[in-house]
């Protein structure tokens, strides 16, 4: 596996691949990588001639109280992991390669950033939509692949690319859970082992209300008795757990056509995110 720290040698090695007529799928992280991570990096090389991985901790997309400095880094565990999914170049900028100290564009998505992520968390998606149009241009890879585990992101990046005419295949992935039903996260490092025992609750109150609202039953009243269910259990406080439009994530209360019910609480100092298709 090939290792590139600038756009140029990224470049570089990508243009030499296309040049020979060989497709290239870009797969994003911020590295911790686990198998959820990896299985992005299969669905890259199943889909592509390469996989190309890009690490970055990108500080656009932390708010100023998040958990940027705390986030895990395991840079040579991360490149090992690439390297035995068959991950052909991994791409780690600095902060200073991605942000020189003149940067000073912004890429802000109305519409699919507005609700759920985007209220408790300002600023956070123009933070992932300049990272990834930027990592698209570096790059300029046929495909990338992004998890649904981070639906409302998925729907934002699909937009910006349609809007911005970027010449890219944008593919969704589906989450990567545990045994237990937990969708693994590089964040679940933080939950304590008492934590961790509660935090399946979430998939498994998320598959009950998915199937309670298909079988007619209304969002608003679902929704409130799954946050109203996960306090009790122990969970500390609900972001939101809302369901929307799969496509447009606008609200809905009943779902006609294909929905997703969305959710994001705090265990202890812990943010988990999670969210299931109704169809
Ligand atoms: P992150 O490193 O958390 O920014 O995630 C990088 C990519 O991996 C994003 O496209 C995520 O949606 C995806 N991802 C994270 N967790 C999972 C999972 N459990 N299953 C599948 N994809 C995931």
């Amino acid at each position: 596996m090939q290792v590139a720290r600038t756009p140029a040698d990224l470049r570089a090695v990508i243009a030499g691949w296309q040049r020979q007529g060989q497709s290239v799928g870009l797969v994003p992280t911020m590295g911790a990588l686990h198998e959820g991570h990896l299985s992005l990096v299969t669905l890259a090389k199943q889909k592509a001639d390469r996989a190309v991985a890009t690490i970055f901790v990108n500080p656009a997309q932390f708010g100023p109280n998040e958990d940027f400095q705390r986030y895990p880094r395991q840079e040579d565990a991360d490149l090992a992991l690439l390297e035995s999914a068959g991950c052909d170049l991994a791409y780690l900028p600095g902060v200073e390669v991605m942000y020189p100290k003149d940067f000073a564009t912004s890429i802000t998505v109305a519409g699919v950033s507005q609700g759920l992520c985007g209220d408790c968390r300002p600023g956070h998606f123009a933070g992932v939509a300049t990272v990834v149009t930027k990592l698209l241009l570096q790059a300029l890879p046929d495909l990338a692949v992004f998890g649904e585990k981070d639906y409302q992101q998925l729907q934002v990046i699909k937009r910006l690319v349609a809007d911005l005419d970027i010449p890219v295949r944008i593919l969704g992935a589906p989450t990567l859970r545990e045994a237990d039903g937990l969708a693994k996260s590089s964040r679940n490092a933080y939950l304590t082992p008492e934590e961790r025992r509660l935090a399946p609750l979430l998939f498994r109150q998320l598959s009950q209300a998915a199937q309670r609202i298909h079988d007619g039953a209304g969002a608003t009243e679902t929704c409130r008795d799954v946050i109203r269910a996960l306090l009790a259990a122990g969970f500390d406080k609900a972001d939101y757990v809302e369901v929307r439009d799969a496509a447009t994530l606008a609200a809905i209360e009943h779902a006609k056509g294909p929905a997703r019910i969305l959710a994001a609480l705090w265990l202890g100092r812990t943010r988990l995110i999670d969210n299931l298709p109704i169809d």
